[in-house]
């Protein structure tokens, strides 16, 4: 994967220090160093690689496999029950570093995490297109 170096490669390296949460061979989990709440971590693959599309299947799954035991641990630490798990994919979607990261942002009231919503409504009239789209798409995909 030809994705540029980032910050989180100098902390997979240990070139730049970390408070370590979680470690195996395919993922690294730490504190972020600006949380949006007590807690908030981040749990990011090995892997390089900007987007969450662009991951091996052993990365994605390593990272699903481990991402549940990291939510009840900051849980449990924090005292929250409720929690975000955030996965920004892009610019517009507001990804700063680029590579592959998800947020555990354990919630605790008001604290720094706002989410705006302003739902539409589907147009069960253009859904069929849409769907035959998809369909089209992950049978495209020879990983799916
Ligand atoms: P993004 O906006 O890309 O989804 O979030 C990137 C996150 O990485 C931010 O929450 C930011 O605080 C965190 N971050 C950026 N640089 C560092 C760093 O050097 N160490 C740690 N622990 N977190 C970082």
């Amino acid at each position: 994967m030809s994705d540029h170096e980032t910050i989180f490669d100098k902390i997979l390296a240990g070139e730049i220090p970390c408070h370590r949460v979680y470690e195996d061979d395919h993922v690294l989990a730490f504190l972020d160093v600006n949380p949006l709440s007590h807690g908030h971590t981040l749990v990011i693959p090995k892997q390089r690689g900007a987007f969450l599309h662009q991951l091996s299947d052993d990365a994605a799954a390593a990272l699903g496999r481990v991402l549940p035991r990291l939510c009840r641990a900051v849980m449990q630490a924090t005292g929250a029950t409720a929690y975000n798990l955030l996965q920004n994919n892009g610019r517009q979607a507001h990804q700063e570093v680029m590579h592959v990261h998800f947020h555990i942002i354990p919630r605790h009231g008001a604290d720094g995490l706002g989410v705006g919503w302003s739902a539409g409504q589907l147009d069960h009239g253009k859904a069929p297109e849409l769907l035959a789209k998809l369909h089209r798409a992950l049978a495209e995909d020879a990983d799916v």
